[in-house]
């Protein structure tokens, strides 16, 4: 095979331990806790819905270090989604969720970063969301944790504050589809691969940041994924 140009690295996400797991997909669910389901105009009880980012916009942050991302172009309203992320280990469709644990390699903290302006535009006119969700450096994300080190997470606060000030506060315990739902309902649409990172949505609280902001995510469990934006 003759390659016309060189192919894109890889896109890696360190793992807490030692190793780098290789990003596949990026899927995300919508409206995943009911009070933040409510603050966006729905009832707080509705099946899930998916969307994707490209694997190339996560922004790995190292244990420690202060990850930055530059301001996108075409907003004037970039949010911050503080949220539990998923790391497929084993791949599979049509997965049940009393199964969907064993299909789990790790988790992480993440932020959904979207540039909300565009996208309730996108919603007024019922057009796709990417341009709102998928952009370049949309999905922070901090060191991927086993779930053979840190066990399954069922509960524990998720937090964000900006500039020190909490701005999200839930517990993963109150997500409307838990994690093994979510894999189930997934792989009932695309097969997963080992690699997927699945964002699982955030709970009440969204707002903006502006550049020189320094947002700090932090789960129970999992530790901090500090962010600024430049
Ligand atoms: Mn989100």
């Amino acid at each position: 095979m003759s390659l016309v140009f060189a192919p894109p690295a890889a896109v890696t996400v360190p793992c807490a331990g030692g190793g780098e797991f290789p990003v596949h997909r990026i899927y995300c669910v919508g409206r995943n806790y009911a009070e933040h389901a409510i603050e966006m105009g729905g009832s707080g009880r509705e099946p899930p819905f998916f969307f994707m980012k490209p694997a190339d916009a996560v922004v790995p942050v190292a244990e420690g270090a202060t990850g930055v991302i530059d301001y996108p172009t075409l907003t004037s309203n970039l949010h911050h989604e503080i949220e539990l992320v998923v790391a497929i280990g084993r791949g599979g469709s049509g997965i049940r969720a009393a199964d969907a644990a064993a299909h789990i390699w790790g988790y992480a903290v993440g932020l959904d970063m979207t540039r909300r302006d565009l996208q309730n535009e996108m919603k007024k006119q019922g057009r796709p969301w990417s341009i709102g969700k998928a952009f370049e450096q949309s999905a922070p994300i901090g060191p991927i944790v086993p779930i053979a080190r840190c066990g399954e997470l069922l509960s524990g606060a998720i937090t964000v504050a900006v500039n020190g000030t909490l701005r999200q506060r839930g517990d993963l315990k109150d997500l409307i589809w838990s994690v093994n739902e979510t894999i189930e309902q997934l792989s009932a649409a695309w097969t997963l691969q080992p690699g997927d990172l699945i964002y699982t949505g955030t709970p009440a609280g969204v707002g903006a940041v502006v550049r020189g902001d320094v947002m700090e995510g932090v789960i129970a469990g999992l530790g901090t994924l500090k962010v600024a934006v430049r």
